[in-house]
């Protein structure tokens, strides 16, 4: 079967058409700048070059009409329209009423735009994809993956904040937490590849990109992960604050004389990492290049981030009363071995050891400890697509 994943934003949408058979990526893409003047598709079908077309995108319809030429055209065309078996789509907040994924109809497109509130960016965004593939492909069958439904299994006392407990009832303020997809994909596939079964391992999954997380995951069961109630929480990001003391909002706000939106933005797109290295850059490349020319800013950006990182390994450690496997994965986990050995050089309290040469990996799984080492250290690739593309076969097929 072809199943068509899209992850659908306020002004962009990503798509892969994926063969459930052979798990290939037929042809990938994104639609950018939608609902804003200069948008593009830009697209590419598999062993093809990237091809970019400037087109009018008034709104998400024309998006997923524009998408699905791209699939069927004449002219390099990958499929036909009516081979399209199901289309699977990202939701970002499913609240407490998803804890998998389930095939959309009225009652769940009801219920996600009832958890909108949890999610006022993301989940309006992810709706407008779901009808606007309904509009296109009227009766071809689609599924809701996510984001949050992996850490559903978080007991109360990792979920919960400390605050009036009538404020969880009414309002359903706790932790949540996300990259569920990625989360889940990566520690099945770690105990595949160790060929153990996930029910007998203590993981610890880094998902390292510019949103970053971390999650512990005992026998295969999430049992907390540093995101929360939005994805704002935990690690320093890329441009996100992380942990906060929310204080801080007031004591800016007074000191700039600035609104709850403004302190919010800030928090969210100039903080982080990018906020830190004097907005040298939220991307890692740049960092490492700084902090190797001994850019002061870089050098802290990065120190903070390694810190932050290993407090929670060291908490997640504590919370599941040890660790046998630690994933990197996400762009930063995948590809940069000068963070991850950052990392692990903390991690000697847990008798993890890098193994220098294999942590020279980048982008391939791969086993980075040393033999003596008591913990495993993995690079284990994400694939958020190939995620959502499986279980919607499994829900359709
Ligand atoms: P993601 O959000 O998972 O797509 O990750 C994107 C981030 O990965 C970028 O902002 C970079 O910081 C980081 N990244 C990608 N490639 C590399 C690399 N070769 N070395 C260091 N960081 C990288």
């Amino acid at each position: 079967m072809k199943i068509l994943v899209i992850n659908c934003g306020s002004s962009s949408l990503k798509f892969q058409l994926i063969d459930s058979d052979s798990e290939a990526v037929i042809c990938k893409g994104l639609c950018e700048r939608i609902g804003i003047e200069g948008s593009q598709i830009v697209y590419t079908p598999a062993g093809k070059d990237k091809i970019t077309k400037v087109e009018p995108m008034p709104d998400h319809n024309r998006a997923i009409e524009l998408v699905i030429e791209a699939l069927t055209n004449a002219e390099n065309g990958v499929v036909k329209l009516e081979e399209i078996g199901a289309v699977g789509h990202r939701i970002v907040h499913g609240g407490e009423k998803f804890t998998k994924s389930v095939i959309i109809n009225d009652e769940v497109i009801k219920a996600i735009e009832d958890v909108s509130d949890l999610a006022p960016l993301h989940n309006p965004a992810n709706l407008i994809g779901i009808r606007a593939c309904q509009k296109v492909m009227p009766g071809v069958p689609m599924v809701a993956v996510f984001d949050t439904a992996f850490h559903q299994t978080m007991p109360q006392d990792a979920y919960l904040y400390g605050l009036p407990y009538s404020y969880y009832e009414k309002y359903g303020i706790r932790r949540y937490g996300f990259h569920g997809t990625s989360h889940s994909f990566v520690s099945k596939r770690a105990a595949e590849i160790l060929g153990k079964d996930a029910k007998d391992l203590k993981m610890i999954v880094c998902h390292l990109g510019n949103g970053a997380s971390l999650s512990a995951v005992d026998g295969g069961k999430c049992i907390d992960t540093s995101m929360g109630l939005t994805p704002l929480e935990g690690l320093i990001m890329g441009t996100r604050t992380g942990d906060i003391d929310p204080s801080v909002v007031e004591f800016i706000m007074k000191k700039e004389n600035s609104s709850v939106a403004d302190v919010t933005n800030l928090l969210n797109k100039k903080s982080g990492v990018f906020g830190l290295s004097d907005e040298l850059s939220s991307d890692f490349r740049d960092l490492e290049a700084g902090y190797n020319d001994g850019h002061a800013g870089a050098r802290r950006a990065v120190d903070t981030f390694v810190y932050r990182v290993v407090k929670y390994i060291g908490s997640y450690t504590a919370a599941m009363g040890g660790v046998d496997v630690i994933c990197f994965t996400a762009g930063v986990g995948e590809n940069s071995g000068f963070v991850r050995k950052l990392i692990c050089d903390r991690l000697g309290f847990i008798g993890a050891k890098i193994d220098v040469e294999a942590n020279k990996v980048r982008g391939e799984e791969k086993t980075i400890s040393t033999a003596d080492s008591k913990v495993t250290l993995l690079v284990v690739p994400t694939n958020e697509e190939l995620a959502i593309a499986r279980d919607t076969y499994a829900l359709c097929k």
